[in-house]
């Protein structure tokens, strides 16, 4: 039974319950539909670790920058990813530290260290290093997003000699993809 109440607002009640409660209640329910998929789905690894709470998720405002992006979903940006997809031969880290993967960015590669200490002395008050994924979303999504904006990962994937023709196509698809993420987000 839908109702117009005459309050001299434009609220309308359903069986007695105010429109605001049925559309939280809709969109908690739309939100847990969606948390179930992304449970459930095999798609999308990579971003499940930063953002395994899609409600978590969408309260973040953060403007998602491409490197941003890129680290976050494991797509492109790294030596693992374009060896991967056999853009280049090796998967491997200029610094020595074995394969140039999101994680070994994040925790290991010691061409980062001034930019992880830095990353580190912001958040150590109060939490342990390291700090899994999720966790520096949810609690350090500012420091996380100025480490990763202080890094200059296509330097980094280009430290190593590559040919001309693979530099330039590494160059292209970072372009392309720039696009595609700024599109997506
Ligand atoms: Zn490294």
């Amino acid at each position: 039974m839908l109702a117009k109440e005459a309050t001299g607002t434009d609220d309308i009640s359903f069986n007695g319950i105010p429109k605001n409660e049925i559309i939280h209640q809709l969109k908690d329910q739309s939100i847990a539909k969606w948390q179930n998929q992304w449970d459930s789905t095999t798609k999308g690894l990579g971003t499940k670790q930063f953002f395994p709470n899609i409600k978590d998720r969408l309260t973040k405002k953060n403007k998602l920058t491409p490197n941003f992006s890129a680290i976050v979903s494991a797509h492109g940006k790294s030596k693992a990813y374009l060896h991967r997809y056999k853009i280049i031969e090796s998967p491997d880290c200029p610094c020595n530290g074995g394969e140039q993967t999101v994680e070994h960015l994040l925790y290991d590669c010691i061409k980062l260290q001034k930019e992880e200490n830095k990353l580190i002395s912001n958040i150590s008050n109060q939490y342990m290093w390291p700090v899994n994924k999720s966790g520096l979303v949810n609690k350090h999504i500012k420091h996380i997003t100025q480490f990763i904006n202080s890094i200059d990962i296509e330097r980094l994937i280009l430290l190593n000699k590559l040919t001309t023709v693979r530099t330039i196509l590494i160059k292209v698809l970072m372009y392309l993809q720039n696009i595609q993420i700024s599109i997506s987000t």
